[in-house]
């Protein structure tokens, strides 16, 4: 199957699980993480027509994008980010979805204030508390949430989660929830700074799941590129 022919069926896939929660497939976008691929690939996403595209390696976005891979598109980092790259990735993309600590935070909103911008993020939330991932526990966001207006260098737009690899459909759901539930608190309110318009939830194994649970972006690499290969040596 071709990138263009994979994107078609996941978004097929993706009407139909929004159709099936009774919401608008429109309300769902589709970004293409891309890591491992390179720029000729991604720009065969772009033109199937993926909303997004999504890196998580710092080099291999400083190598793309100036070959124009993401061109037409917006571009986000999903990745864990070093502060010493941060300079690498703010305002160099439209979203950082993967700000997952309070060192990052403060990085991230520290760059943009000197490059004279204001930097979308996502809060990345550890929603199953799993001890080796990194990312703000819901408590920790909610508490954060408040304050962004002490960090005027920033706008919150939402949350991200990564959550366990499922053994079988459904697994997730629960946490997809928790997910939906913190977003819809937190946009219940009126902080300065924050503008809940995103939950990036969803992979290629369990988007439907996410979808139904109320995901506004899924981000799929394996279901539009095919398996990667980890054999070859990569960078971050
Ligand atoms: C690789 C990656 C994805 C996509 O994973 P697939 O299972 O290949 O769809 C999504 N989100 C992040 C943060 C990733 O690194």
């Amino acid at each position: 199957m071709s990138i263009s022919e994979n994107v078609a069926a996941v978004r097929a896939n993706m009407d139909a699980a929004a159709r099936a929660a009774g919401r608008d497939p429109r309300e769902v976008l589709l970004l293409a993480a891309t890591k491992m691929n390179d720029a000729d690939r991604v720009r065969e996403a772009v033109a199937a027509g993926v909303d997004a595209c999504g890196e998580n390696r710092v080099q291999e976005l400083v190598q793309k994008q100036p070959l124009g891979a993401y061109v037409g598109k917006p571009l986000h980092f999903i990745g864990h980010l070093q502060t010493n790259k941060v300079n690498k990735v703010v305002g160099k993309v439209d979203l950082i979805q993967s700000v997952d600590r309070m060192e990052l935070l403060e990085a991230v909103n520290k760059t943009a204030l000197r490059l004279g911008i204001r930097q979308d993020i996502l809060f990345e939330i550890n929603i199953a508390a799993e001890p080796q991932k990194g990312g703000f526990s819901p408590e920790e966001a909610l508490a954060l949430a408040p304050r962004m207006g002490e960090y005027p260098g920033v706008r919150l737009c939402g949350l991200m989660a990564i959550p366990p690899i499922s053994e079988k459909k459904g697994d997730n759901r629960k946490y997809f929830a928790k997910m939906r539930n913190l977003f819809v608190d937190i946009g219940g309110k009126k902080y300065d700074n924050v503008s809940m318009v995103c939950l990036s939830m969803g992979m290629s194994d369990d988007y439907e799941d996410a979808i139904a649970e109320g995901s506004t972006m899924i981000r799929v690499g394996t279901a539009i590129f095919g398996p990667r290969d980890y054999s070859k040596k990569q960078e971050s």
